[in-house]
């Protein structure tokens, strides 16, 4: 890190330290040191300092120190994607996807910037001789909190929009994957952004709750049960939150869907990083007719999938589970399914004869939703499958959630799968597709239920990171209003006559008839 940014001392006694380890061989890779509540505190007082600064430059200047500065994160991918790999396990491919989609947001968010940060006129119907608009200002320093699966697109994706904004930034990565955070965040400082105006701070729940004091707007990714009390913790400043929150996303396959190009989805959807996608797919209900073919097909291609360590150069298609205990997790629920009557077609164990966090690719039939398996977010390689009646009953069953992040049904009538889509209770849906709707950067991507609270990205999102300000001038320069005192009686009788001229009894006039 930037020796001018949040730094650890080795002479402040209070700072502890976190061991990173590769989930692919558990190896220790680096030892990082923990901020203590003071450092914390200084580094969140320089980031005020350095954001007031950058609030004052024009957006066309806040948008070339990025694009400049992204220059020199291109050149230092290579670093990036190897930390990036050895600390979450995730194969070369999807870690260098991370950083293009970094590079690309910038892009994207640069060129809408201005017109989302620009004044918002309104015309006023009561009084329409005022002139009023919206001012979109920053709010000054925002703190990103982050999980460890997708760690540079999901600390990024809103520091650079707050950025942008006019804000100074605090991240805190997770503590099982903040190494390329830091790689990311020291790319951008040497390619021109000021050191102070984006940190990055290592630490866990202490540390996070120090941020969340600290700042103007906390954007948390990760469970739900923290969203939770990240939650109750900025509301004792009421401070605005962004909670990006776990899913447990039900996939609809219909019976006139094409069924290579779903298997093939589920496959991706489910399996992608080892399943520890917020929007990996998680449930899969098919209509019965096909269910017995999907289902051969889908074991099928699940045995094809490599999973393995791909640092050596070999192309993976899936890598490690990051956090050891998600293995517990996986295998209880696993057991409690097998218990209640499911069936694991293929996979179902971890992988004896790797040396890291590997679990194989799971395929279970059987499956009900008394089973925690269809109802607490597994984070894993694996893939339930339900036979279903009907569309009616597929939908009844992944509306039975306390999730509601993405969704995805597959048919060939495209109409019918949108009116289907509508009637989901998640933030985002796909038809005939899958997880990729979060990469349309011009979507808003948010959960809800316990999925989450706010969006990000979509049309407005840099106004996210913003307090609006409403501004009314006067226009005439008279020496006073109707309403100002003295009020006179005519006062009344017009609003009177108004009112029931414009809203009263028979009186409406047409433009307000619905
Ligand atoms: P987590 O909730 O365990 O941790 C997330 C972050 O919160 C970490 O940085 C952690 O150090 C910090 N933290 C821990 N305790 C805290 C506290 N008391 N106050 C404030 N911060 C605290 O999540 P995780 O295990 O790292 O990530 C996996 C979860 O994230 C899954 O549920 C997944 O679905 C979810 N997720 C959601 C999205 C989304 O966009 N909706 C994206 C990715 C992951």
């Amino acid at each position: 890190m930037d020796a001018s940014a949040s730094h650890l001392s080795p002479s402040d006694s209070s700072a502890a330290s976190l061991v990173v380890r590769s989930p692919l061989t558990g190896q220790p890779i680096r030892t990082v040191a923990i901020a203590s509540k003071s450092q914390t505190e200084a580094a969140l007082h320089r980031a005020r300092l350095a954001g007031r600064q950058w609030a004052d430059k024009p957006i066309a200047e806040r948008c070339r120190v990025l694009r400049q500065a992204r220059t020199e994160l291109v050149e230092r991918r290579e670093q990036v994607v190897e930390l990036l790999c050895a600390e979450t396990g995730k194969p070369r491919e999807d870690a260098l996807m991370e950083v293009f989609t970094i590079c690309e947001l910038i892009g994207v968010c640069c060129s809408r910037a201005r017109k989302q940060l620009a004044d918002q006129k309104v015309k006023s119907h009561l009084l329409p001789h005022k002139r009023a608009f919206i001012s979109y200002l920053p709010r000054g320093v925002v703190g990103v909190i982050g999980p460890y699966n997708f760690p540079l697109v999901l600390n990024f994706q809103d520091s650079i929009q707050a950025l942008l904004a006019g804000n100074a930034v605090i991240v805190k990565p997770s503590e099982l994957a903040p190494l390329a955070v830091e790689c990311v965040r020291d790319a951008l400082v040497a390619g021109g952004l000021p050191a102070e105006l984006l940190q990055v701070i290592f630490g866990m729940a202490e540390t996070a709750g120090v941020i969340i004091d600290g700042v103007d707007m906390i954007c948390f990714t990760g469970s739900p049960r923290t969203g939770k009390k990240v939650m109750a913790r900025a509301a004792e400043t009421l401070t605005p939150v962004l909670l990006e929150l776990g899913g447990k996303d039900p996939m609809i396959v219909l019976r006139d869907a094409n069924i290579p190009r779903a298997v093939n989805a589920a496959v991706w959807g489910g399996l992608l990083h080892a399943g520890q996608g917020c929007v990996c797919i998680e449930r899969i209900y098919v209509e019965e007719p096909i269910a017995e073919e999907f289902t051969r097909q889908l074991v099928e291609k699940v045995r094809q999938v490599r999973q393995g360590d791909g640092a050596d150069g070999r192309t993976v298609d899936i890598g490690a589970t990051t956090a050891a205990a998600q293995l517990d997790t996986i295998e209880r629920q696993l057991a409690d399914a097998i218990a209640k009557g499911a069936k694991i077609l293929i996979g179902g164990k971890r992988r004896s004869d790797l040396p890291g966090q590997f679990f194989e690719p799971t395929v279970v039939v059987g499956v009900t939703h008394d089973m925690a398996l269809m109802r607490e977010e597994t984070f894993g390689p694996v893939l339930p499958i339900m036979a279903v009646r009907d569309a009616e009953e597929a939908l009844r069953l992944a509306n039975d959630s306390d999730y509601g992040l993405s969704s995805s049904i597959f048919t060939r009538d495209r109409k019918r799968g949108i009116e289907l889509a509508r009637k989901i209770e998640a933030g985002s849906a796909c038809v005939n597709d899958c997880l990729l709707s979060s990469m349309v950067l011009e979507l808003p991507f948010g959960g809800v239920k316990q999925s989450g609270v706010g969006f990000r990205n979509g049309p407005t999102s840099l106004r996210n990171f913003c307090r609006s300000q409403s501004v009314m001038v006067d226009r005439l320069g008279t020496r006073s209003e109707p309403l100002w005192f003295p009020l006179s009686s005519w006062v009344g009788k017009a609003v009177d006559f108004s009112m029931r001229f414009f809203y009263g009894r028979g009186r409406a006039r047409p433009e307000q008839r619905v």
